[in-house]
């Protein structure tokens, strides 16, 4: 699921109580939920107090209510919002109801590995969320902060590099390997190879169709997409029909088409450019090598 856009969905889900009163919370019990601050303490601030706004940041939820009062949190793994009936009844993965006149706001979380943070700001936003790298899609997620992070980190396979929310925020497993998809570069390209104004390009692109497709089931992104594919095992690739190779990578399946995605050796896409590859002078004494070895290597 595109991870950014799956945050803006289930955020938007909680708008029927926008503007409403929070009549009453129920607050479960497990304080790893509400990192450390006790229910009892959740339950008694936000009682009573008017819900404002839902916003998100990348994969980062932040909900404002009257008095100068924000959650910030995140979904996780198996995080989910949603709103039910005004006298919805929470079942013992519901750790947070906010019931307001029109609808019961509800976070459910089987596994909670997602959760939920009080905190007090007067004057505007939190701190923190203040302190969060730049979206990309804001206008400073420049070219020049792209080529700057693949610079630093110049040696990484790029797969694991566009994990790293501090660069790359909301961009989780899946549109990581979309983005080595579209750029025709296999995962362990090294990040100093890339060229920065193609996947700044592509994230972009990216992170802006997702979130203007996404839905209950995910079925509406782009057919020539990678992710409408990489549900099944033994899938195919969209573009040139190859099967799917996949790989376990620190705990996170890559899933990529060995076909297509070879970097410099990829077949050009209809006459135009194709890869993600900075455009450089052939070094034949360096390139010699590396032909022969691992090119498909993930590590
Ligand atoms: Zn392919």
């Amino acid at each position: 699921m595109p991870e950014l856009a799956e945050a803006a969905y289930y955020a938007r889900l909680w708008h029927p109580g926008l503007n409403h009163r929070i009549l009453q919370v129920h607050a479960g019990s497990r304080a790893q939920f509400f990192r450390g601050i006790p229910a009892q303490a959740v339950r008694q601030a936000l009682t009573d107090t008017v819900f404002l706004s839902a916003r998100t940041h990348g994969k980062n939820l932040l909900f404002e209510f009257s008095g100068g009062l924000w959650l910030a949190g995140h979904l996780g793994m198996t995080g989910e919002l949603l709103a039910g009936e005004p006298d919805h009844v929470p079942d013992k993965h519901e750790h947070l109801v906010l019931y307001t006149p029109e609808a019961a706001l509800v976070f459910r979380d089987s596994r909670l590995f997602g959760g939920v943070k009080l905190t007090e700001s007067l004057e505007g936003l939190p701190p923190e969320w203040l302190a969060l790298p730049p979206e990309i899609l804001s206008a400073g997620f420049t070219e020049q902060r792209v080529a700057e992070a693949l610079k630093r980190h110049a040696r990484q396979p790029l797969k694991a590099f566009l994990l790293d929310q501090t660069w790359f925020p909301g961009i989780g497993n899946w549109m990581a390997d979309e983005a080595l998809f579209q750029l025709r570069l296999p995962p362990s390209t090294p990040c100093g190879q890339v060229d920065p104004g193609a996947l700044r390009k592509v994230l972009r692109h990216i992170c802006r169709i997702s979130l203007k497709t996404v839905g209950a089931d995910w079925s509406d992104l782009p057919a020539a997409w990678l992710m409408r594919y990489r549900w099944k095992a033994g899938g195919h690739c969209p573009r040139c029909g190859a099967e799917l190779a996949r790989k376990t990578l620190r705990g996170r399946t890559a899933c990529w088409c060995p076909g297509c995605q070879q970097g410099e050796d990829a077949p050009p896409a209809s006459g135009k450019e194709s890869g993600g590859l900075k455009r450089k002078r052939k070094e034949p004494a360096v390139r010699g090598p590396r032909r022969k070895g691992s090119r498909h290597a993930l590590s």
